[in-house]
């Protein structure tokens, strides 16, 4: 899938997903599969406390990587690193 179509995949899961009660394991088990869909767009990385971070998780990455060791989320790179 495209950046659009994931886009869209996500806003769906979002829409199936407040429809749910709260705290119920259908919910639970959406809501995870959006933040695994999240994760396939690429997040701008950012730089604190001396290090790049992870958007997501705010582990800090080795330039270069293209997903985040600890949580996955792909990652895009300023393009001067
Ligand atoms: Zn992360």
């Amino acid at each position: 899938m495209n950046r659009m179509q994931w886009e869209a995949a996500i806003h769906r899961l979002w829409q199936m997903e407040e429809r749910l009660p709260e705290g119920s394991f259908d919910r639970l088990a959406l809501e995870q599969a959006r933040k695994a869909a999240q994760s396939k767009i690429p997040a701008k990385v950012r730089y604190g406390g001396g290090a790049w971070r992870c958007p997501e998780c705010n582990e800090s990455l080795r330039p270069g990587r293209n997903y985040c060791g600890n949580c996955g989320q792909k990652l895009e790179w300023p393009n001067e690193v």
